[in-house]
């Protein structure tokens, strides 16, 4: 959400093509360079004008979201659920937000029921919605505002010195729970106002988002900054779009210069501003996983038998910190069955002591297939293995008295898997093999294979 981010590629601003350059019809791509970008400001008379369009038009068309919802009267409660939603919304499309923030706030409706939580807790709770460390940071947060006496943050400066809370966000939470008049500026107003101004620099050039925020900073209506900068987002995320802008009902189109240019030489997009970000490129990386579910038998009889899963903790800082996952190791590269296998093995016998023929016996081990998972920067192919153990007498008392020992890896059983807050990833990989259980075995396999465990014990017990 944020625009306020530093990029490296300090390309030149461009300026509105001069009326030579629109007779002679060259796109803004292949106009001159023009660094002065001081023109972006607006005219006194525009900015009052476009105030109160943007304003009317908001009030009639903003989409009903339940952080909308929270009472004006309610200031604090209100900035707590700005701050949840906001930093919910970070990377992450308003249709997703909307059920994990009720599910939150029905869950911890304060920051100080928030900050009783577990890091563990939250990161149940934020299971699917990618990017872990903003909630870490919620928790942090919440923990920081109870420590210091419980009263919630309403400046700017004061709301930066919760962990997580940029610029954007302060701007948000302050205007829109507290009526501060400050600007906000992310991805759709940076577009937005390129287009108003017919700037067709890089969106994510240092020098043009420091001009964008005062640009905004201009705008902001001081009777209502919270809804004027609502609405100027709003305009970017529904009207304003990157590759389709509804220029014919859009509010303020009188003033936007893009439109103007454009209705003139046709040559001129207002989608030709601003310039289309440059990407960062994707490392591509490969990963193994491997299932690993226990047939543990219980008692001299050994009459019932348990199914579990194995799941490792991943450290406390980094991707995806404290969160529970199957083992894996990450590879060089492209690798073969065997290759994986070897990289598993090997990852089984130091980190569990878990050796094949010494202390479990295999009963299925299958490549079930891969994916590929996407992080902001890296691109990750992973292989995923289904490995059915039965661990032998000695084996199965070896491996209980390491799981009391150890935080960092634990084994649960599949009510407990279907329960758990999962990352995507892991909720993936479990559905695999899942579905590879169920599904794509062909019927032979399956009668086999369901002899295999049946006659591993008598009575199954994947659920104890
Ligand atoms: S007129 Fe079109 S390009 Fe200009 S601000 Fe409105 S939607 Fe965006």
């Amino acid at each position: 959400m944020s625009g306020g981010e530093k990029n490296e590629n300090h390309e030149d601003v461009k300026k509105k093509p001069t009326k030579g350059e629109k007779r002679r019809g060259r796109s803004p791509s292949k106009r001159e360079p023009i660094v002065d970008i001081e023109d972006i400001m607006f005219s006194i008379d525009k900015v009052q004008t476009m105030r109160s369009s943007l304003l009317d038009w908001y009030d009639l068309s903003h989409r009903d979201l339940p952080w909308r919802r929270l009472d004006k009267g309610q200031p604090e409660t209100r900035g707590y659920g700005v701050w949840v939603s906001e930093i919910m919304l970070q990377q992450t499309r308003v249709q997703t937000v909307v059920e994990y923030y009720k599910r939150w706030m029905h869950r911890w409706p304060t920051v100080q029921h928030l900050s009783r939580a577990s890091l563990e807790e939250v990161n149940e709770m934020w299971a699917g919605l990618g990017y872990y460390r903003r909630a870490r940071f919620l928790l942090e947060g919440a923990k920081l505002i109870v420590k210091e006496g419980g009263e919630f943050p309403k400046t700017v400066p004061d709301l930066r010195k919760i962990p997580g809370i940029g610029e954007y966000t302060a701007g948000a939470i302050a205007s829109i729970a507290f009526d501060e008049v400050v600007p906000v500026v992310d991805g759709n107003v940076i577009r937005v106002i390129a287009r108003l101004k017919a700037i067709s620099g890089n969106p994510k050039d240092s020098k043009l988002v420091k001009q964008v925020w005062k640009a905004a900073a201009q705008l902001v209506d001081p009777s209502r900054p919270g809804d004027f900068n609502q609405a100027l987002m709003e305009l970017g995320a529904t009207l304003c779009t990157p590759t389709s802008p509804s220029c014919s009902t859009c509010p303020v189109f009188d003033h936007c210069e893009a439109l103007s240019i454009s209705k003139d030489d046709s040559s001129v997009l207002v989608t030709d501003y601003p310039a289309k970000g440059i990407k960062t490129k994707q490392r591509h990386d490969y990963s193994a996983v491997c299932v690993v579910e226990m047939l543990e038998n219980r008692g001299t009889s050994e009459l019932k038998q348990c199914s579990r899963f194995l799941l490792v903790k991943r450290p406390d800082e980094g991707l995806l910190a404290g969160l529970w996952e199957f083992p894996s190791v990450l590879l060089n590269g492209e690798a073969d069955s065997s290759t994986r296998r070897e990289s598993i093995n090997s990852l089984l016998s130091k980190s569990f002591g878990l050796e094949p023929k010494k202390n479990f016996e295999i009963v299925i081990r299958e490549d079930v297939g891969d994916f590929v998972h996407v992080f902001s920067h890296i691109r990750l192919k992973i292989y995923v293995e289904h490995l059915v153990l039965r661990l032998k007498g000695e084996g199965s008392k070896l491996f209980r008295k390491q799981e009391k020992k150890s935080i960092s890896w634990k084994c649960v059983d599949n009510k407990v898997m279907s329960s758990m807050g999962l990352t995507s990833s892991v909720r993936k990989v479990y559905d695999m093999v899942e579905k590879f259980e169920a599904e794509m075995i062909s019927p032979s396999r399956a009668v086999a294979t369901k002899k295999q465990r049946a006659t591993s014990t008598n009575l199954s017990c994947r659920s104890c």
